[in-house]
């Protein structure tokens, strides 16, 4: 089923979400949610979906970034962030550590549909959480997955790109598409008179 993914603006995803139990994240709703969300997700498309997106106050996130949807990306836009496929996996009550300088791209959020904008994020990062079974895991990632989980796990604590973003870069999608998406970033900020 495809749940609908609510619009900036509604006050669930300004909030704190609450965490799960291992005995909830093993139980049927839970894990129906999570097929659901999966769903949503391709559908959209999207490489993550927070259960905050689907109107529930929940710290939990789906994230997959398939290759097939890599294929569709120029190779070197790949490469430059580090962009790797990563396999369909759940990550429930995260707590984050960033490391390294932070890496400026341009990202969207289907909760803020249609827009884009520069958003500086940590290099790398280490995120404690439960998976889908209830079960302790430990995640290190860099590259375009470490970006992909402090956008979702923001999510989770009422934070949306647009807190954190270069303000003067917000733009459309279409206007990224049209003028903007095959310049270095360093050429983008230039123009758009970000120091
Ligand atoms: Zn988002």
């Amino acid at each position: 089923m495809r749940l609908k993914i609510v619009q900036a603006g509604e006050a669930v995803l300004r909030q704190r979400a609450r965490e799960l139990s291992r005995k909830e994240i093993r139980g049927s709703e839970i894990q129906q949610l999570i097929e659901w969300m999966r769903e949503t997700m391709r559908d959209a498309p999207g490489v993550g979906l927070a259960a905050p997106q689907v109107g529930l106050p929940l710290q939990l996130a789906v994230i997959e970034d398939p290759e097939a949807v890599q294929r569709t990306v120029p190779p070197e836009r790949l490469a430059e962030r580090g962009r790797r496929p990563v396999p369909f996996h759940v990550v429930v009550n995260p707590r984050l550590t960033t490391e390294g300088d932070p890496v400026e791209f341009f990202e969207g959020c289907l909760s803020v549909a249609g827009w884009s904008a520069l958003v500086p994020r940590a290099a790398r990062v280490q995120v404690e959480c439960l998976d889908e079974r209830g079960e302790s895991k430990s995640i290190r990632a860099d590259g375009w997955y470490a970006r992909i989980l402090q956008h979702e796990i923001d999510h989770l604590f009422g934070t949306l790109y647009v807190d954190r973003m270069q303000t003067r870069s917000l733009m459309t999608v279409d206007n990224l598409t049209r003028h903007w998406g095959d310049l270095p970033v360093a050429e983008v900020k230039k123009r758009l008179g970000i120091v």
